[in-house]
C-alpha cells in the first residue's frame, strides 16, 4: 500500500450478468460497501451499466465499464464511446486488459488512444498491464511491462488520476499467483516508470494487482508496498468475497 494513498478493490464482471443476478450483486455490494474505507467499483457488462448505476446512484460503489472505443462517435458497428458510458453512469473503464488484447489484437498504441478517450469523457482509465508465462520464466516480465507502461499511457494520464492494473496473464483466473517479491518487484518498477513519466503525479497514482486474488491471499498481496489495490475477476461475482478483499485493504 502506498502510504496516503486510498486503495481502490474494482470487480470485472467480464461477460457475466444478467439484469436479475447483476442488480442482486450489484445491491449486496452497495450494502456491504458501506462500512468499508476502500473505493469500491464494479465493472458488469455494458448492458447492465445504466441499471446497475441508477441502482447505486448516492451510494459507495462506482461503475465501471470494460472497455470503450477510442473514437467519440462514429461507424463502429457493436462498439460504446466513452462518452456513452460516461452517460450511463460510469465513472471508472478498464482498458488493455489481456483477454482484449489476446481476442482482439489490441496493441498499446489502441490501448493509450482509448485511455486518452476515456479522459475526455471525464472516466478515469483503469489501464492493464502483464506479461504472458513465458516471458516470466524467462526473465523478461518487467521488461515486458516496461514496454506496456510506456505505450499504454498516455500524456493526461497522470492528472486524470489514472489507475494501473498488472495483471500477470498467467495469473488471471488460474488460482495461480506471482510470489510477492515478485509482485513487490513489479510495483515497485511500475511506480519508477509513473513517477518519472508524470513528475508530481506518480507518486499518488494507484497501481492495483490482479489475477486470481481471493479473500485468503488479498491481505497479505494488498499489504505489499505499491500496491494499492485490487483488481477482482471471479471473486467479484460473489458479494462476500469481494467485500472480503476490500476489507483486506483496511
Ligand atoms: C481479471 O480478469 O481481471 C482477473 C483478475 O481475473 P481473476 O481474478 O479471476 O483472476
Amino acid at each position: 500500500m502506498t502510504p496516503g494513498v486510498r486503495p481502490l478493490i474494482a470487480g470485472n464482471w467480464k461477460m457475466h450478468g444478467l439484469a436479475a443476478d447483476g442488480l442482486a450483486l450489484a445491491r449486496a455490494v452497495a450494502t456491504g460497501g458501506a462500512a468499508i474505507r476502500a473505493e469500491l467499483v464494479v465493472c458488469p457488462p455494458a448492458t447492465l451499466v445504466s441499471a446497475v448505476a441508477a441502482a447505486m446512484a448516492g451510494g459507495p460503489v462506482a461503475v465501471g465499464g470494460q472497455d470503450c472505443h477510442a473514437a467519440a462517435k462514429g461507424a463502429h458497428t457493436g462498439d460504446i464511446a466513452a462518452s456513452m458510458l460516461a452517460d450511463a453512469g460510469a465513472r471508472f473503464v478498464i482498458l488493455g486488459h489481456s483477454e482484449r488484447r489476446a481476442a482482439y489484437r489490441e496493441t498499446d498504441p489502441t490501448v493509450r488512444s482509448k485511455a486518452e478517450a476515456a479522459i475526455a469523457a471525464g472516466l478515469t482509465p483503469i489501464v492493464c498491464v502483464g506479461e504472458p508465462e513465458d516471458d516470466r520464466l524467462l526473465g523478461r516480465a518487467e521488461e515486458v511491462v516496461a514496454a506496456q507502461i510506456a505505450g499504454s499511457l498516455p500524456p493526461g494520464f497522470g492528472a486524470a488520476g489514472g489507475v494501473v492494473a498488472y495483471e500477470p496473464i498467467w495469473a488471471i483466473g488460474t488460482g495461480r499467483t506471482p510470489t510477492e517479491g515478485d509482485i513487490a518487484a513489479m510495483h515497485a518498477m511500475i511506480r519508477a516508470r509513473l513517477v518519472a513519466a508524470f513528475p508530481g503525479q506518480g507518486e499518488g497514482l494507484r497501481i492495483l494487482y490482479g489475477g486470481s486474488v481471493k479473500p485468503g491471499n488479498a491481505a497479505a498481496i494488498l499489504a505489499l508496498p505499491h500496491v494499492d489495490g485490487a483488481l477482482v475477476g471471479g471473486a467479484s461475482l460473489v458479494a462476500e468475497d469481494f467485500l472480503a478483499i476490500a476489507r483486506a485493504a483496511g
